[in-house]
């Protein structure tokens, strides 16, 4: 394999390219971006990596979740704390769903940029570049604001930086503290069963959290706070490499061992490739196989079998367990069809990396007036037939990968508050795909443990 750098990318034809008009601007903004220090630390990445080993190997869960395009302006206190909550929840549901760890990523304090199905798009009536996430244009349509804007890149490092510092910060004063009442809110489950069945899940959370309390076994264990990792979408390679930078590797204290050197991506603890960027000899690949962070590749119906082999022998040559989760998203009707073939191959292959679905991507459908939205049964059911079909292959679930906010918005359609599609347009807020809000989430969090005790 050729030599790898964190510039070699720019010798592979490049999927979802940003060309930027001002060149200077670009220089400018990426000399920046360089002598900033990291966002987050080796030790922090192979603590995750090490987390992920142990879901691959079907001792622990990984639970990913956030919005699909993060808006700087989502850098404030309220949408931070209301994520953070949202996540430990769904956590706590799982981890005594699962009976296991729940490792928490966050789409997080970078995911901003988009991959988008078309270059341009006609924005009553006038044609105008697609908006490409708060790190390449704005949202604004005028064909001004859709210019790409190479300071938006450096504005995007300190957006992550400002939610990153906040996230940090709120986590190590106890916004995490699992001692804290926590608000669980089931009062818009009408269906008494189903309010029932909640209701009892949060009542085993809160006597587990209890009698930890009471034995005393939480306090020296860390149950004071949480780890939660950062994570977005590999896409703008110019921003990556610029944050990829050669440090020790961390070694484990009292080894004995002298740490060699490696590259970090810095700009947050887990990123991935798209479904539209994964191309074997493509830039994004390319860029992905020099780095020493776990990684996330997205697969859907168009990979082939063999392919997915190959691209694992591609960015993981030392088929180190759990480096590379495999996030799968076909949609509730395909998933039968090509989740099985994916699984036999990887198993041949002897690579054994975390398989997450993700139910969000493969299930994407319009109204009839032309409002994006998913429906909630499409979504829970892609998870169960990804369990399912993933336990009859003798291979372990390890996850999933969700897009939602803790805020109550409206964007996808079903759940036990009975979401319909002409309630659609009251808060609808995405600038891209639909989420499932707080209550949804929550919800499938409950569903979900539910499958793993039956
Ligand atoms: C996303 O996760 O927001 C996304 C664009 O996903 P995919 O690459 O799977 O389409
Ligand atoms: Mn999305």
């Amino acid at each position: 394999m050729a030599e790898w750098s964190p510039s070699s990318w720019m010798q592979k034809p490049i999927k979802q390219d940003v060309v930027y008009e001002n060149a200077q601007g670009l220089k400018d903004s990426l000399e920046k971006l360089q002598k900033l220090p990291p966002l987050v630390t080796p030790q922090e990445i192979i603590r995750l990596k090490k987390n992920l080993r142990n879901v691959a190997l079907g001792k622990a869960f990984v639970l990913q979740g956030g919005d699909c395009a993060e808006l700087f302006d989502y850098c404030n206190q309220e949408m931070i704390e209301a994520k953070v909550k949202l996540l430990l929840q769904m956590s706590l549901v799982l981890i005594w769903g699962a009976n296991k760890p729940v490792i928490r990523i966050a789409r997080i304090a970078g995911q901003f940029a988009k991959p988008r199905s078309s270059p341009t798009e006609t924005v009553n009536g006038v044609e105008m570049p697609s908006f490409r996430g708060d790190n390449i244009n704005g949202f604004a349509a005028d064909p001004i604001s859709r210019q790409p804007d190479p300071s938006r890149l450096v504005s995007a490092y300190f957006h992550s930086a400002a939610t990153l510092n906040y996230l940090r910060a709120s986590l190590s004063s106890g916004l995490a503290d699992l001692h804290s009442p926590l608000d669980w809110g089931l009062g818009h489950v009408k269906t008494p069963s189903i309010k029932e069945q909640y209701t009892k899940t949060v009542t085993a959370v809160k006597d587990a959290l209890r009698f930890m309390h009471t034995v005393g076994i939480d306090k020296d264990r860390g149950f004071e706070t949480a780890d939660i990792f950062t994570s977005h979408e590999g896409l703008s390679l110019e921003y990556e490499q610029t944050l990829t930078r050669l440090l020790r590797h961390p070694v484990e204290p009292g080894s004995g061992a002298t740490a060699g050197l490696g590259y970090y991506a810095t700009s947050s603890h887990f990123l991935w490739i798209g479904d539209r960027t994964r191309q074997l000899g493509g830039a994004h690949v390319e860029f992905f196989r020099g780095i020493a962070n776990p990684i996330g590749i997205k697969i859907g119906p168009t990979m082939a079998p063999e392919e997915l082999v190959q691209l694992l022998d591609v960015v993981n040559p030392d088929r180190e367990v759990g480096k590379v989760t495999l996030i799968s998203r076909y949609g509730a009707a395909k998933i039968a069809q090509f989740l099985p073939a994916h699984i036999a191959a990887v198993q041949a292959s002897g690579h054994i990396p975390v398989w997450q679905c993700d139910p969000m991507h493969g299930n994407g459908q319009s109204t009839p007036s032309g409002v994006k939205t998913r429906h909630f049964t499409d979504i829970l059911s892609e998870l169960k037939q990804a369990l399912e079909i993933h336990r009859a292959a003798g291979s372990f679930l390890g996850g999933m990968h969700l897009e939602l906010t803790g805020e109550a918005v409206t964007e996808c359609v079903g759940g036990a508050g009975g979401l319909t599609e002409e309630g659609l347009g009251e808060r609808y807020t995405t600038f891209c795909d639909p989420r499932l809000n707080e209550k949804q989430a929550l919800e499938l969090a409950f569903l979900v443990a539910g499958f793993y005790r039956e």
